[in-house]
This record gives C-alpha cells, sequence and structure tokens, in this order.
C-alpha cells in the first residue's frame, strides 16, 4: 500500500516565500536571496513528506508564481510583448508576464477552476514557436534526488495546457487551440526524455480538464496526445491525474483507455460519481490514486470511513494497484495547524491542515497495509464523535430557522419597477446617479489604527473617535465630488468576510492559515464550523454614524450570504445550501437592522456569486437556485422604498444572467472596465428586467486616471443599449486598493462625465 500527494502549497507555514518574492520585486533583495529561500522551502516540503513516509512525492509543483506560466515557459511560449530572444528563461521575462512591467502589462489572469486560486492565461496562435526554454521540471527533480529524496515530476497534461489557453491578441477568436497539440508534443517528449535521462521513474500528467464537460473532439484529443507520447513513455510509470469534480462517463472511458498511461487518479472527495464508474470497471494491472484525503479543505479525514472506501476499492483493483492520495494539490488548503495559536484545542482536535493531510494519507496506507496506527485512529475518531456532538456546533433555533426556509420561496412583494417608483420618490435622484461601490482608499494610518484596537493597544473610544474621522473624511469628500448615493468607505474593515465572520457565531479566525490566491497574494478563509447566526448587529453603529454625517442617502454595506460562504472553508457536516440559507437569515437581519435605523439603500455584494458554480453543468441549476433563493432571503423583508443594491465583481454573466435577474434586486452594480461587449447581451436583459445597472465606468484594479471624455465616451456606448433611466455611474469595485491621489481625480471626472451627459438627455 503506497501513498502520493498530488500537490503541495508553495508559498510556506509563515508565507516565506510571499515576501522573498515581494522583497526581490522591490528591489531590496537580490536574485540569489530569492532562490535561496525557494530552495530551503522545497527542500523542507520534500523531507517533510519523506518523514512523513509518503511514497510518491510530487516535484515540479513549486512555482515563483504559478504552475500554468510555468508550462508557458517550458514551452517558450513568451507573447512577443515581452521581447524575450531565446535561451533559458530567466526572472525577468517570467516575472513581466506574470505582473507586468513598466512598459507592457502582464498577461491575463484567471480562476483556476471553481478554486480562488488565479492562473496565468497563455496566450497563443498559429505563429507561436514553441521550444524548450525552462528546465524547471528536471532540475527540481534532480535538486530533490540529490536531497535524497525521489520524486515524482508533475507537468500540467499538454491537452488541459491547451484547454486552458486563449487565442493571443490578433488572431482569430474561433482559432482552435487543439491544432498546436503536434506543435507542443516535441516539447513534451524532451522534457520526459530529460526526467527519464535523469532517474525518474514515474511521472504525473495533471489533466483536471478530463472532469469538464468536453465534447468528443476534445477527449479525442486526449487520445492522440497520450498515443503520440507512448514510445517516449514507456518504461516510465505514467500518472494520469483529475481532479475537483466526478470525471463523466466518456472521460472516464478516454481516460482509462490512453495509451502509454499506468495509473489514474481521481478525486474521491468531490462528487460520488466516480466511485461508482470505477466500480462498474477499471482496466487490469492499471494503478489507481484514490483521492480520498480533501486537498480543499480544513477539515480532518474520517478514517475510519476512508478505511472502508479504500478496502473496497482494494477488492476491485487490488491492493498493490492502490494507492492513497489526496483528492487534488494540496495547494487549496492551508499549510500547518501547528502554527495556529489562537485555536482552541477542540476546534484544532477537528482540523487537518497540509502537513497534517500528508500524515493521515500515510497512516490510510499503513491501515490498508494492515499496519493501523491504533492511537491515531482512535485520536481522530474521538474528534468526529466531538465534533457531533459539540454544542459550539449546534443551535437548534438556527437549524429550525433554516430548514423552514427550504421547501418555500422568498421574493419582494412588488416587482422592481414599482418598488423603483416608490424608492424614486424618497431619493429624489437625478438621471445617470452616481456612487461608489464601498470602500475608500485604506491608508497605512488606517491600518495601524485597527491592528493596534485588535491588540489592545488603543482604547475603544480613541478607535471609534479615529474612524468616525476617517468616516468624516469621505463623506465630506463624496459631498464635494457631489456624488448621488454615499458610501462611508468601510475603514473599519480589513476584509469583506472576516469582518462578518468575526461577528456572526459559528466561525473561526486561524492566524497562519493563508492559500495562495495569485503571485504572491494569500487569502486567510474564515473557518464555518458551526450553525451561523448574529448576536447583534453589525454595522447598524458606522452605517447610523455616517449617514448622521450628511443629508444624501448613505448606502448600507454588506457582504452577502453566498460570498460569506464561498470566501470560507465550509463545515461538511451539512449541505453547503443548508448553512448558506443560515447565513442569509443572518443578512436579513442586519438588513432589517439597518432599515429600522433609518438608511434607505442597502448594498449586500456578491462578490462571489459566481465563483461558487460547480463545473459540471449537471450541477450548476441547482447551485444557482439556493445561492439566488439566499440572496433574496436577506431582503425579502423590506419595504417598497428601501433600495436594495447588489454588486459583483465580474462582467462573466452571459450563462447566468437568469440567475441574476433572479436575485431580484433593485440596482446591480458589475465590473464592466475591461470587456464592454461581452456585457451587450446582459444589458438587453437589463433593460427587459428595468432594474438599475451601473456597469463599472473604468477600472479601479490600474492606477490609470480616466479622463471625464473616456467616462462620458462610455457612458454613451451604454447608453445605446440601456434606458437611460436605469442607468447608474461608479467604478467598478471598491477603491481600497487604490491611493487618494487617484481616487479624487478619477471620481472627478467620473461625476463631471454623469454631468455632462445628463445635460444632453
Ligand atoms: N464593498 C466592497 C468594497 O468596495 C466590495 C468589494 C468587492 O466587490 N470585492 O470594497
Ligand atoms: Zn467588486
Amino acid at each position: 500500500m503506497a501513498s502520493h500527494i498530488v500537490g503541495y502549497p508553495r508559498m510556506g507555514p509563515k508565507r516565506e516565500l510571499k515576501f522573498a518574492l515581494e522583497s526581490f520585486w522591490d528591489g531590496k533583495s537580490s536574485a540569489e536571496d530569492l532562490k535561496k529561500v525557494a530552495a530551503d522551502l522545497r527542500s523542507s516540503i520534500w523531507k517533510q513528506m519523506a518523514d512523513a513516509g509518503i511514497k510518491y512525492i510530487p516535484s515540479n509543483t513549486f512555482s515563483y508564481y504559478d504552475q500554468v506560466l510555468d508550462a508557458t515557459a517550458t514551452l517558450g511560449a513568451v507573447p512577443p510583448r515581452y521581447g524575450w530572444t531565446g535561451g533559458e528563461i530567466g526572472f525577468d521575462t517570467y516575472f513581466s508576464m506574470a505582473r507586468g512591467n513598466a512598459s507592457v502589462p502582464a498577461m491575463e489572469m484567471t480562476k483556476w477552476f471553481d478554486t480562488n486560486y488565479h492562473f496565468i492565461v497563455p496566450e497563443l496562435g498559429p505563429e507561436v514557436k514553441f521550444s524548450y526554454a525552462s528546465h524547471k521540471a528536471v532540475e527540481e527533480y534532480k535538486e530533490a534526488k540529490a536531497l535524497g529524496v525521489e520524486t515524482v515530476p508533475v507537468l500540467i497534461g499538454p491537452v488541459s495546457y491547451l484547454l486552458l489557453s486563449k487565442p493571443a491578441k490578433g488572431v482569430d477568436k474561433n482559432f482552435v487551440l487543439l491544432s498546436l497539440l503536434n506543435k507542443i508534443l516535441p516539447i513534451y517528449k524532451e522534457v520526459v526524455s530529460d526526467l527519464k535521462a535523469a532517474g525518474a521513474s514515474w511521472i504525473q500528467f495533471d489533466e483536471p480538464t478530463l472532469v469538464m464537460d468536453l465534447d468528443s473532439d476534445k477527449l479525442k484529443a486526449f487520445s492522440d496526445a497520450y498515443s503520440e507520447l507512448e514510445s517516449t513513455l514507456s518504461g516510465l510509470n505514467v500518472l494520469v491525474e483529475t481532479y475537483f469534480a466526478d470525471i463523466p462517463d466518456e472521460a472516464y472511458k478516454t481516460l482509462t483507455a490512453l495509451k502509454g498511461v499506468t495509473a489514474y487518479g481521481f478525486d474521491l472527495v468531490r462528487g460520488t460519481k466516480t466511485f461508482g464508474l470505477i466500480k462498474g470497471g477499471f482496466p487490469k494491472g492499471k494503478f489507481l490514486f484514490a483521492g480520498v484525503v480533501d486537498g480543499r479543505n480544513i477539515w480532518a479525514n474520517d478514517l475510519a470511513t476512508s478505511v472502508n472506501i479504500l478496502e473496497e476499492l482494494a477488492g476491485i483493483v487490488g491492493k498493490d494497484n492502490l494507492v492513497v492520495s489526496t483528492s487534488c494539490s494540496l495547494l487549496h488548503t492551508a499549510v500547518d495547524l501547528v502554527n495556529e495559536t489562537k485555536l482552541d484545542n477542540e476546534i484544532k482536535s477537528w482540523l487537518a491542515f497540509a502537513a497534517q493531510k500528508l500524515v493521515e494519507v500515510n497512516a490510510l496506507a499503513k491501515a490498508l497495509a494492515g499496519n493501523k496506527d491504533a492511537q491515531l485512529f482512535a485520536a481522530n475518531a474521538e474528534a468526529h464523535a466531538s465534533r457531533k456532538s459539540s454544542p459550539r456546533v449546534t443551535n437548534e433555533a438556527v437549524q429550525k430557522a433554516a430548514a423552514a426556509l427550504k421547501g418555500s420561496d422568498h421574493r419582494r412583494a412588488t416587482n422592481v419597477s414599482t418598488r423603483l417608483d416608490a424608492q424614486q420618490k424618497k431619493l429624489n435622484l437625478p438621471i445617470l446617479p452616481t456612487t461608489t461601490i464601498g470602500s475608500f482608499p485604506q491608508t497605512v494610518e488606517l491600518r495601524r489604527v485597527r491592528r493596534e484596537y485588535k491588540a489592545n493597544k488603543i482604547s475603544e473610544d480613541e478607535y471609534v473617535k479615529a474612524i468616525k474621522e476617517e468616516i468624516n473624511k469621505v463623506v465630506k469628500l463624496q459631498e464635494e465630488l457631489d456624488i448621488d448615493v454615499l458610501v462611508h468607505g468601510e475603514p473599519e474593515r480589513n476584509d469583506m468576510v472576516e469582518y462578518f465572520g468575526e461577528q456572526l457565531s459559528g466561525f473561526a479566525f486561524t492566524v497562519n492559515g493563508w492559500v495562495q490566491s495569485y503571485g504572491s497574494r494569500c487569502v486567510k478563509p474564515p473557518i464555518i464550523y458551526g450553525d451561523v447566526s448574529r448576536p447583534k448587529p453589525m454595522t447598524v453603529f458606522w452605517s447610523t454614524t455616517a449617514q448622521s454625517m450628511t443629508s444624501r442617502p448613505m448606502k448600507g454595506m454588506l457582504t452577502g450570504p453566498v460570498t460569506i460562504l464561498n470566501w470560507s472553508f465550509v463545515r461538511v457536516d451539512q449541505p453547503r445550501f443548508e448553512t448558506c440559507y443560515q447565513i442569509a437569515l443572518a443578512i436579513k437581519d442586519e438588513v432589517e437592522d439597518l432599515e429600522t435605523a433609518g438608511i434607505n439603500v442597502i448594498q449586500i455584494d456578491e462578490a462571489a456569486l459566481r465563483e461558487g458554480l460547480p463545473l459540471r453543468k449537471s450541477e450548476q441549476a441547482f447551485y444557482l437556485d439556493w445561492a439566488v433563493h439566499s440572496f433574496r432571503i436577506t431582503n425579502v423583508g423590506v419595504q417598497d422604498t428601501t433600495q436594495i443594491h447588489t454588486h459583483m465583481c465580474y462582467s462573466n454573466f452571459n450563462d447566468i444572467i437568469q440567475s441574476i435577474i433572479d436575485m431580484d434586486a433593485d440596482v446591480i452594480t458589475i465590473e464592466n472596465s475591461r470587456s464592454d461587449e461581452k456585457l451587450l447581451s446582459v444589458f438587453r436583459e437589463g433593460v427587459k428586467y428595468g432594474a438599475g445597472i451601473g456597469p463599472g465606468v473604468y477600472d479601479i484594479h490600474s492606477p490609470r486616471i480616466p479622463s471625464t471624455e473616456e467616462i462620458a465616451d462610455r457612458i454613451n456606448k451604454m447608453l445605446a443599449v440601456l434606458e437611460k433611466n436605469v442607468l447608474w455611474v461608479n467604478p467598478d469595485c471598491g477603491l481600497k486598493t487604490r491611493k487618494y491621489t487617484e481616487v479624487n481625480p478619477a471620481l472627478k471626472n467620473m461625476v463631471a462625465a454623469a454631468k455632462l451627459l445628463r445635460k444632453e438627455l
């Protein structure tokens, strides 16, 4: 019985890589310093896995930025704008592709399947000349070997690489990326030959796109690719790893018939159908890598249940051919529980971060080999029992209230046009009303105040005074700018989910539970371990304080239930929708308290609603149904005159437009500044729907200050498809990452553009 890890976090237990990268980018340390930190991290990870008893230890899962960008470097697929002239790709070219440089923007970044990890999208076309331009895979393999650790080098599979790419600028949008297969396979062969020559006996290709709904042409590309690689792969054991969902029937057939492949890896945590497929037939003599330890969450594995599943699988494929593994790379979970100094022992006993998951995988493999660590299994069973019975987990009133929601529907009593009329009587806004999305720049001073308050270094009075001053400054600024619907600027919040989680019960917080989001950016998701309730109002004090400073409408600012859910580590002992309904009820109470306190406009952000969309089409309708329902629950109780806004940080709506409409918000603000044309269809739907729509008129992700003409031009384009009385004018997201020197002129131009157009309408 062997054990395997699909991949491991690269950031380090205390984000060592993040700090080394940022210091290098700032010119504060040398390339050598950065390489040293990276090598130390790699070596400690390999040793940790070896010590834990893992047999198949991955290499080449480290990355200075992103594993897909690493594959792009390996293939020499550098877009011409970076001026790369050949040779081994160095930091200059690599980081320019990742982050842009003074003269050229970065390559596009997008979400890695349904995770919060973002990869750099390869830009390909018929003209790209591929060449073997980064020897990282073989170098890492040799590096581990020199440390005495035999590893399985991991490469992104050739078909997934192409399916995750996009046609480069200037290339026909309908260009068939898979037509490049014959051009990249020769490079893959060179890499494989190199690894073989260096002594590798196993190699892992990650082909996660196999879990998507692929048509037969795409599936055929897998068969073609591995047939072409077959002779090069001979003599090696080859694992094709899939993850993040059940594998569809057809894909399973394709996968298990691939030439040159000797092992298949499956995610047995997400979805339940793959297990059935394996039972239905598994190729004789091949290896099954069974991903039973969850790579995407932080809960301790239920070892006894896993053993049962593994026993059953062993009965099908034979013990010698079964390998215990993680459901996906551990990149998507936190690194090491050892560094959690603030979690109490009870909660800690329920958790396993990456380092603990290594132990779990190994313990399962040993147990299957008849070598069960009785003590470990007993402790694990006890932890699971304690979680089931803990009074901290269960709140019966909440359970009941949430259960009562399930069968029923929740909608505001009147339609959106009627409501908007009632609201307009109260708010009296001009056409093309201006607003912002919520946060204002978070200055160093502001962060210091929050930090010192948290650390009890300043008193509550001092803290409240400082935050009030900040709000006052932001309110006065917006009045000077002549913005119509104001915000308080969110100075009291460090993060739009953590701020609410900290005030809700059922949430726990880590000190080092970081997960890489992109490049050096990490997020620290809260842990939802129990039934969620709201002991007391969360935002009413700050919102009413802000409202008292102005006669203009002040937007109350909340994070929606779906976003809180999708940006947390969620309990797995009940369906996700139940947890979401519980959060929705808590937010509902907050919405109603805000209304009672005189706040007439309330924005409920659902920045992560789309992010939770299941990968498989067959599961999407169910998710959208409960997600949208959860949102509606939050504001079903308000009067017609209370205006509900929602904000979403993306413009990629085409496939979920009906759900967005079903959210039944009065005003929707969305990101738009990057891709106007994609949104046209959404706008048209919006016209029919009648709600207010605020497609961002400028990009807040860039320090660039848009001119009045430019913004006016953009608004005019929107007016060509949208009725003037539904259009709102706003930036495309919150301003917290910008500086006041950027925000002031940008908003000034935004208001000027709105005023200019009002005159013409
Ligand atoms: N209200 C939040 C802000 O302005 C929204 C952030 C987001 O959508 N990501 O910061
Ligand atoms: Zn946003």
